[in-house]
């Protein structure tokens, strides 16, 4: 019996996970959907909360470097808005167009014998129109994503996070939607200022929305879907992102350049890099004849 627990262990593979970001890490930076995204923001800060158009450099990466994204620090510091809004604002005009079918990354990712789930801080709707782009979207259990992480319903939910189904997040439609309170009356919280005399006394308002690389939005992810991080590998183009998820205990992989850096446990210049840096994925393939049980029932929650 002894004998046997330690066999069917050292068959046991070291992964049974893979965590991937979407957007720069399951297709290249050069496709540009990053910087247009980018303007795509600064125009939303402009045309929709009336922001200084010489303030945006400036606020914009303060907001960027203190919250995580644009998004959850224009929230922090005090402006009001509809979720979807701002995404369909930022993501609705992307060249996605730019995106073309993988064929090499799909039949990668499906030669895989390890779950699969996508992590991204973007909305449903980006993420189900991206890797629809890249002929991706049945690759993958599921998706964890925005309002994965900042449902707004919460009144209507249980508190009990049992209740939570993970695929039935990924798939539920209009969740995001925001209580709007009048932003006139609200007070903005000069961050510029903040950092410009930091002996005011002043302290960081805090944000509402939840997001990479804050450790409880990466905790609540492998939470709600059920992802054991010590035999996760996590797939990020983000250095932050992938050194908070290195302190959760997450094995990581920076994806976009072949420099490893402090937190990478592993550094790939491209994704498609996959199988000749890690081939120990594969050796689940193997194993899966001896001990392996794919106990996850896959869903397609994908839809363009
Ligand atoms: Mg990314």
């Amino acid at each position: 019996m002894e004998y046997e627990e330690r066999y069917r262990q050292a068959q046991r593979p070291k992964y049974d996970c893979l965590l991937f970001d979407l957007d720069d890490t399951l297709y290249p930076l050069s496709s540009g959907l990053a910087i247009s995204c980018r303007k795509n923001i600064e125009d939303y800060m402009i045309e929709r909360l009336g922001i200084e158009k010489s303030k945006i450099p400036d606020l914009c990466n303060l907001l960027y470097k203190n919250y995580g994204t644009t998004m959850a620090g224009l929230r922090a510091i005090g402006y009001d808005f509809d979720y979807d809004e701002y995404h369909s604002f930022v993501h609705g005009r992307l060249p996605y167009e730019n995106l073309k079918p993988d064929p090499v990354l799909r039949s990668l990712l499906l030669s895989l014998p390890i779950r699969k789930v996508i992590f991204t801080n973007a909305d449903k709707v980006h993420a189900a129109k991206a890797l629809s782009k890249l002929g991706l979207e049945d690759c993958f259990e599921g998706i964890i994503c925005f309002e994965t992480l900042n449902p707004t319903h919460k009144s209507t939910v249980s508190d009990d996070e049992d209740d939570i189904e993970f695929a039935g997040l990924i798939t539920t439609t209009n969740t995001a939607t925001v209580m709007t309170t009048t932003s006139t009356s609200t007070k903005i919280f000069d961050i510029i200022g903040h950092f410009s005399q930091p002996n005011l006394g002043s302290r960081l308002p805090k944000t509402p929305i939840v997001c990479k690389p804050s450790e409880d939005a990466i905790e609540l992810a492998l939470r709600l879907a059920n992802i054991n991080p010590q035999r996760t590998m996590f797939f990020e183009d983000s250095v932050r992102n992938i050194q908070s998820g290195k302190r959760l205990g997450l094995h990581t992989v920076l994806v976009g350049t072949s420099q490893r850096t402090k937190g990478a446990d592993f550094a790939l210049e491209s994704i498609h890099n996959l199988k000749e840096a890690i081939p120990e994925l594969w050796e689940a393939d193997k194993k899966a004849e001896v001990g392996y049980t794919g106990n996850v029932a896959v869903e397609t929650p994908v839809t363009a």
